[in-house]
């Protein structure tokens, strides 16, 4: 028996893995596109809603990638950025979650003029807000954002600077995005060892659409304590479940490893989520958390997530409750933020057992 959509909603989490620019409301695109007169596919925000997933499930990268011209267009004043990231917050409080990290890429948003840093406090100041109207509302929660790079883009040290620079100002970690092979993460080894000499945080999507050398890259080079996705990594886990090296390492380290059950459907990991690789690294005792990637085009929440995991994989509350504490002992916030997440957690999951 799945644990309930409604349940799943009532029970505290963790969003580690949520981009910003994935997970914005149809009706947010369609009111801000007619604002700026950026030309969509259909003014109707349902009809709107379902082109981002059938253009995210089609199996074509154009397609995909096509969703994110429309909602980058627009997220280009410091006015759309703030809206965008205090729906965020909103949104995620909405589906009872308690910590969100929302990640994105600051480059791709200077188009209407801002500076980097002003893209950086327009968001900032959304989260803010956000965070204020659902303590308001008797929903808290903490919202942090993570600078992104864009892996294709010429290498530099300039957004790792800002994420160090904004580190006690709203931004809690780095990450690199975007197309993953033929860019392995070592590319941006200047940046990563800027932020290991500042002792600050990072992620990087590897083990998405690359294999095991992107993987050991990001965690051997370039020294990443969670990886974005890394489902690649059952390459390395024989068929009786012995780790390989590589494996045996990112376990036994607790490396998070930042799993999106439908938006890895929708880019051709596997084609249902039993087959997902969630279930084996879960039973293999990987620090396994569970986020949504991009709302928006996998039509999701992290509640789905859940109920969908629990659905394929037979997984109770007490096994949620396992992922959840994965993904708050895995948060880039300081420790003792982390175990006040952990007691909230704590506490929301025995009201509901
Ligand atoms: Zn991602």
């Amino acid at each position: 028996m799945a644990v309930p959509i409604e349940v799943c909603r009532m029970l505290p989490k963790v969003a580690l893995h949520d981009h910003l620019d994935g997970g914005l409301r149809a009706s947010t695109i369609v009111a801000e596109a007619a604002a700026v007169g950026h030309e969509l596919p259909t003014t109707d925000p349902a009809e709107l809603a379902d082109w981002f997933y059938d253009a995210a499930d089609s199996g074509s990268l154009v397609r995909y990638l096509e969703t994110f011209t429309h909602t980058i267009a627009v997220m280009q004043t410091a006015d759309q950025l703030r809206r965008v990231a205090r729906e965020f917050v909103e949104d995620q409080a909405a589906d009872g979650v308690i910590h969100a990290e929302a990640r994105w890429a600051p480059e791709q948003h200077l188009a209407g003029g801002l500076t980097l840093v002003e893209a950086v406090e327009a968001v900032r100041d959304g989260l803010a807000e956000g965070m204020e109207v659902c303590a308001a509302a008797g929903r808290p929660i903490s919202a942090r954002q993570i600078l992104t790079s864009m892996r294709h883009a010429t290498p530099t040290t300039e957004i790792a600077e800002l994420a160090v620079a904004y580190r006690h100002d709203s931004v809690c970690g780095f990450d690199i995005a975007g197309a993953e092979d033929g860019y392995p993460p070592s590319r941006f080894q200047a940046a990563f060892d800027y932020l290991k000499r500042n002792n600050f945080e990072f992620t990087i999507h590897a083990g998405e659409a690359f294999g095991l050398p992107s993987i050991w890259e990001a965690v051997q080079l370039c020294g990443a304590s969670r990886l974005g996705h890394g489902v690649r990594l059952v390459s390395d886990i024989a068929p009786d479940g012995t780790l390989g090296e590589l494996a045996g390492y990112i376990r036994d380290r607790r490396i998070a490893l930042e799993l999106c059950p439908s938006s890895n459907l929708q880019t051709g990991i596997c084609s249902r989520i039993a087959d997902h690789p969630f279930g084996l690294l879960a039973k293999l005792q990987f620090r396994v958390t569970v986020s949504c990637d991009n709302r928006l085009m996998s039509r999701t929440t992290l509640s789905r997530e859940f109920e969908l995991l629990s659905d394929a994989f037979d997984y109770d509350v007490a096994d949620l409750h396992r992922f959840c504490v994965n993904a708050a002992k895995s948060a880039f916030v300081p420790f003792d933020q982390r175990l006040a997440l952990i007691d909230r957690i704590n506490e929301g999951f025995a009201a509901v057992s």
